[in-house]
């Protein structure tokens, strides 16, 4: 990716991405300074990429919106009620929607913590790919991933030190992004990015 087509963040909010505002977000703590990156992978019903409701709204957009039928499946059952976003999600194709502004707090890590400090929502940015612990992330994902990322680093430089998985801010209860997720190159493309 060269450099005129890198992406920015403005005012908290990414240029030339979808944005669909989330209900699902508050404020961060006063003068928290947003230093962490967090990881994650998704997919509705699970192991399912681009799967939508009869309305035609992807079922990952429908939970952050506070739309899914939770009788459309099975497993919806299993988290009705939930009420999550991320500040961001990437489909399988690299398509990213941006549901909450990074200046606030969105409700993606739950119970966790990260180098002894508890509730990541507080200083994190959370990043969703539409994947599942089984199967690899798509180029095109990485591609868009180590755009956002690059864009993030410059924006909030302090979370150049701190990219996580949700794995490692709630072990033993989250897995996500999962032993597919290449690290490694993802550090080598937003370094690459970085470079332009
Ligand atoms: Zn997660």
């Amino acid at each position: 990716m060269s450099a005129a087509s890198a992406m920015t963040i403005n005012d908290g909010r990414l240029s030339a991405v979808k944005w669909i505002a989330s209900p699902n977000y508050n404020k961060r703590p006063k003068n928290t300074t947003i230093d962490t990156i967090v990881i994650h992978n998704i997919s509705l019903p699970p192991n399912e990429f681009g799967a939508c409701g009869a309305d035609g709204i992807h079922y990952v957009e429908a939970l952050f919106t506070n739309q899914l039928d939770w009788e459309a499946h099975p497993y919806f059952k299993t988290i009705e009620g939930a009420e999550v976003s991320a500040h961001l999600f990437i489909e399988r194709d690299g398509t990213v929607t941006q549901f909450v502004n990074f200046k606030d707090r969105a409700w993606h890590a739950g119970r966790s913590s990260y180098l002894g400090r508890p509730e990541c929502n507080d200083y994190s940015i959370g990043i969703e790919l539409e994947g599942s612990d089984f199967v690899s992330f798509t180029t095109a994902q990485y591609d868009a991933l180590a755009q956002v990322i690059a864009a993030l680093y410059n924006a909030y430089p302090k979370t150049r030190r701190h990219l996580t998985g949700h794995s490692e801010i709630a072990p033993g209860r989250k897995t996500d992004p999962g032993n597919y997720f290449e690290w490694g190159k993802l550090r080598e493309m937003v370094a690459n990015e970085l470079k332009d």
